[in-house]
């Protein structure tokens, strides 16, 4: 016996009802049974005429890139898109999702996080002022039955019936996406035609049969701002975290590895302007937005505010660097927290930690590989 869903073949996390199995593994996504099939019908849309407006022009190598996803998808082909933090990849898939769309086919882009998705559809609805979008994410269902949908990961499950001809899932290495068997299956039963995956920080393993794609420059130009690792006990960490505000007198984001280190910080940090941000803390956009105008100087966040952020000229120290929790996926983006804004393209990126890590380590020559590489 095994779950047409999620693959589950272990009879323990199958349950009987009514004479019939079921699989508990998927539960959460609603309930299936062994005897069922997944597979998603399908359904053509009238052909028609799309279009989209962006506020900027891309660069060439978006333009080369956004080409090429339209190639590979009329070959066929699923494409996989490693673009550096702060390169603008959002953008570069329009010109695909106009071709699928145009042809009639069912187009989804997802992405993890709840936070994320609302950010997403509004960019998108921006430049797809036309066309007719549906936007699904926990207690929250507008529009399901939309040609377009945008929605987060977990939602998928509502789409395995029908499937998508066209998936786009950005943040691919995220939580709660990265590591999820059932998720991953739920995205692979409900893509009937090509799939697009979206990261800054894909590693060997990530990649299967998909055409690579890279955008290693920075969407004006800049190099990606390299850490600079300074090895100092656990106990000077704070000190140091003084000078280095006292001598840059800028917006500064502090990563801390735990949310009880939130507080504590903040605490010890006290003669600045600042506010602490985690899971357990509350009016995190308020202080998010605070920051960006000005009105305090420090946020102390955990590893919440890694991705998805943009702030103007703001400068980033991970503080105990050493601990486990900041591997080379999340020290990529903490620093592509830097220098995203073409009015501020750089700044400064500090890893404090007793001790040189090879996540550290790999963080830092993965940036200089990608700062130097031609491609
Ligand atoms: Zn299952």
């Amino acid at each position: 016996m095994e779950c047409p869903r999620c693959h589950n073949r272990n009879v323990n996390r199958l349950y009987k009802l009514n004479g019939k199995y079921y699989c508990r593994e998927c539960i959460a996504f609603h309930r299936v049974f062994v005897d069922e099939k997944i597979v998603p019908e399908g359904f053509q849309y009238p052909s028609k005429a799309v279009q989209y407006h962006l506020d900027f022009e891309l660069s060439a190598s978006q333009k080369q890139i956004s080409r090429q996803l339209v190639e590979n998808y009329q070959n066929q082909l699923h494409s996989l898109v490693l673009a550096v933090c702060g390169s603008g990849k959002t953008e570069i898939v329009f010109e695909l999702i106009q071709y699928a769309l145009e042809q009639g086919h069912r187009v989804c882009f997802c992405i993890p996080r709840k936070e994320l998705v609302k950010e997403l559809y509004q960019r998108i609805y921006h430049s797809f002022r036309f066309v007719d979008i549906g936007l699904v994410y926990g207690g929250h269902t507008e529009n399901i039955e939309a040609q377009f949908i945008i929605c987060t990961m977990h939602q998928l499950y509502r789409f395995e019936s029908t499937g998508f001809d066209l998936i786009i899932a950005d943040e691919v290495d995220a939580f709660p996406f990265y590591g999820n068997r059932v998720l991953q299956e739920i995205f692979t039963n409900c893509c009937r035609g090509n799939y697009v995956k979206l990261s800054a920080t894909f590693v060997k393993e990530d990649i299967h049969q998909e055409e690579l794609l890279i955008m290693n420059r920075r969407y004006h130009g800049y190099d990606l701002p390299v850490p600079r690792l300074m090895i100092c006990p656990r106990c000077l960490q704070i000190f140091i975290i003084h000078l280095l505000l006292w001598k840059w007198k800028k917006k500064v984001i502090i990563y801390v590895p735990f949310v009880k280190d939130v507080d504590k910080v903040v605490h010890q940090l006290r003669c600045f302007r600042v506010k602490g941000v985690s899971s357990m803390h509350k009016h995190n956009q308020e202080n998010l937005e605070a920051l960006k105008n000005g009105d305090i100087d420090v946020i102390v966040s955990t590893t919440l505010l890694e991705r998805g952020i943009t702030v103007e000229d703001v400068q980033v120290i991970v503080y105990h660097g050493e601990d486990n929790l900041f591997d080379c996926r999340t020290l990529i983006q903490i620093a592509g927290r830097v220098g995203r804004k073409i009015s501020h393209p750089q700044g400064h990126v500090y890893i404090l930690s007793c001790e040189h890590t090879s996540s550290i380590r790999q963080c830092i020559h993965t940036i200089k590989d990608l700062n130097t590489m031609n491609v």
